[in-house]
C-alpha cells in the first residue's frame, strides 16, 4: 500500500459523528431543512444496502465495498496500491478496457499478458511479467470479451504465487454455472473480487459496483472514497430492486445464450462461436466489419472487437430478449444465404 494512503486521516462527515438516536433535529450538516425526499446527505457507509447485499451474497458487511460502478473500486485499487510512476500492474489481454484506462489516469504502467490461443490463462507468463514493484494483477472470469471462465486451479496458483493483490473481476458470475471465488473469500489474503449490479441485476443506469475483500482493505477503500459516493436516490432504488427475484431473467438469458450459440454455429459465415459463461457470445467471421455494418443498417448494434489483439475477426454479441435475438439471427441468416448464392 502507498505510504501516503496508510497515514491518511479520512474526511469526517457530519453524519459520522451523529451515531443515531430518537428522531432528531438535524442542525449539523448545513442541509436544507425542507423535506423533498433528498434534502439530507446520504449514509456515507450505505449500511442498509450493505446489510441486504451481505444477505444475498452471504458475505459479512465488513467485507463489502460499494462503489459508483465497478469503475470506482478499479480506480481505488490503483490509488491505494500503486504509487504513480513507480508501482505497476499486470493484466490479462484481451480483457476489459477499464483496467488500462484507470491505470493511465493514475500514472501506472500496465503490463498486458496475452491469454493463450484458447483464451486460457498463461499463468507462467503472468508471473514472469511481475517484478518487485508489481502491486496488482487484474483477472476477469468469466472474461470480457472472450466469454470463458478460467480454471480455478490456475487462479489459485496466481493467488498463491503472486506477491501482491489479485483483482478478480466477476461482473458476469451470475451467468456462470460456477459460484466463483466469493464463497472462498476468507481463504485468500490478497484477493479483491469485483461484482456489479450492471449486468444480471439490470441496474447499469444506477451505477453500483461491488468489491469484496478482507476487512482492512475494505476499510482503506472506504477511507479513500468520496464520502458520499452513492447518492440517496440510488441507495433507495437499489434496496427496492434487490428484493426482486432476478433468477427467471438470468435463466432466460442463459437459455437464449445456448440457443443463440447453437444457431450461430450452423452458419458457414460464422467461423467460430466461442464458449460463453456470460450474457454475450464472441464469434469469429471472415468479414467482421461487413457483418457489423449490415447489422447496424438494420438497427442491430453489436460490438466490433476485431481490432483487439487476440480477437481478430471477432464480434461480441450481447444476449437480448428472445425477440431481439431472433431478429439478430434472422439478419445473420440472410447474410449467410447471400454468401452461399
Ligand atoms: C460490464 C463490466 C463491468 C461493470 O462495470 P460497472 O462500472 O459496474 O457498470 C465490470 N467489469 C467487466 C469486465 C465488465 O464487462
Amino acid at each position: 500500500m502507498r505510504s501516503c494512503i496508510r497515514g491518511l486521516a479520512p474526511y469526517s462527515t457530519a453524519r459520522d459523528e451523529y451515531k443515531g438516536g430518537p428522531l432528531g433535529v438535524f442542525l449539523d450538516a448545513n442541509e436544507s431543512p425542507y423535506d423533498n425526499g433528498y434534502n439530507r446527505y446520504p449514509d456515507p457507509y450505505q449500511r442498509a444496502l450493505k446489510q441486504r447485499i451481505s444477505e444475498i451474497k452471504d458475505v459479512p458487511a465488513a467485507n463489502i465495498f460499494i462503489g459508483n460502478g465497478s469503475d470506482e473500486p478499479i480506480d481505488l485499487a490503483y490509488r491505494v496500491f500503486c504509487a504513480p510512476g513507480r508501482g505497476n500492474a499486470v493484466a490479462i489481454a484481451p480483457s476489459y478496457g477499464m483496467y488500462k484506462v484507470a491505470a493511465g489516469m493514475n500514472g501506472v504502467e500496465v503490463r498486458e499478458v496475452q491469454l493463450n490461443r484458447d483464451f486460457s490463462l498463461d499463468v507462467d507468463g503472468l508471473l514472469a511479467a511481475c517484478d518487485g514493484n508489481t502491486k496488482l494483477m487484474f483477472l476477469c472470469s468469466p472474461n470480457n470479451p472472450t466469454g470463458n471462465s478460467f480454471q480455478a486451479a490456475n487462479i489459485e496458483r496466481l493467488l498463491a504465487e503472486f506477491r501482491g493483490m489479485v483483482v478478480l473481476d466477476e461482473a458476469y458470475i451470475d451467468f456462470s454455472e460456477s459460484p466463483g471465488f466469493l464463497p472462498r473469500l476468507a481463504e485468500f489474503d490478497n484477493l479483491i473480487i469485483l461484482q456489479t449490479l450492471s449486468k444480471a441485476w439490470g441496474m447499469a443506469g444506477l451505477r453500483l459496483g461491488l468489491a469484496f475483500a478482507r476487512e482492512d482493505i475494505i476499510a482503506i477503500f472506504t477511507k479513500v472514497k468520496y464520502p458520499y459516493n452513492i447518492n440517496s436516490v440510488t441507495q433507495k432504488i437499489v434496496l427496492d430492486e434487490l428484493s426482486k427475484d432476478i433468477r427467471p431473467f438470468v435463466d432466460e438469458i442463459i437459455r437464449e445464450r445456448k440457443m443463440v450459440s447453437a444457431e450461430l454455429a450452423k452458419f458457414g459465415i460464422i467461423e467460430k462461436v466461442f464458449p460463453s459463461d456470460a450474457n454475450f457470445v464472441l464469434v469469429r467471421t471472415a468479414d467482421p466489419k461487413g457483418m457489423y455494418d449490415e447489422l447496424i443498417a438494420n438497427g442491430v448494434i453489436v460490438r466490433d472487437r476485431s481490432k483487439l489483439k487476440g480477437c481478430e475477426g471477432c464480434l461480441r454479441i450481447t444476449i437480448g430478449t428472445p425477440e431481439e435475438n431472433r431478429k439478430m439471427l434472422g439478419l445473420i441468416s440472410q447474410m449467410n444465404d447471400k454468401l452461399k448464392s
